[in-house]
């Protein structure tokens, strides 16, 4: 569990010493230049959403959580792709302040329950 309170207190994406690239989830190499010189960066805990989409089509085993909504969230530390909760698809506006919690995710395929990360609207606390 020391991962999940890694990521409770900190949203870790990883920062290319190549080409300055930084990306979220962390890989071990980067997506852009492929270079293997990569960091681990803090990439805060809240953000303004940039842009959103939202998923009418439900996902296999995400049928519960329809309409998903899609987001890519500027932290100040890096762009993360991530799902908005706690929030309507009709109340997402681009440039709302939004705030890193970890949800359980739907269990994959192979049984596994991740904790995943997920921004829900600064105001709001449930
Ligand atoms: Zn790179």
């Amino acid at each position: 569990m020391w991962r999940l309170k890694d990521i409770l207190l900190n949203l870790v994406g990883t920062k290319c010493l190549n080409c300055g690239h930084v990306f979220y989830p962390p890989k071990a190499a980067c997506p852009k230049c492929s270079s293997r010189n990569v960091k681990k960066v803090s990439l805060g805990t809240s953000g303004k959403v940039i842009t959103y989409t939202v998923v009418n089509v439900p996902i296999e085993g995400f049928e519960s959580m329809s309409p998903l909504i899609i987001a890519l969230v500027d932290t100040g530390g890096g762009k993360v792709l991530t799902q908005l909760t706690n929030v309507k698809p009709d109340e997402v506006y681009v440039g709302m302040e939004v705030e890193a919690t970890v949800r359980r995710s739907a269990t994959t395929l192979d049984g596994y329950v991740p904790y995943i990360i997920k921004f829900k609207p600064k105001e709001r606390y449930s």
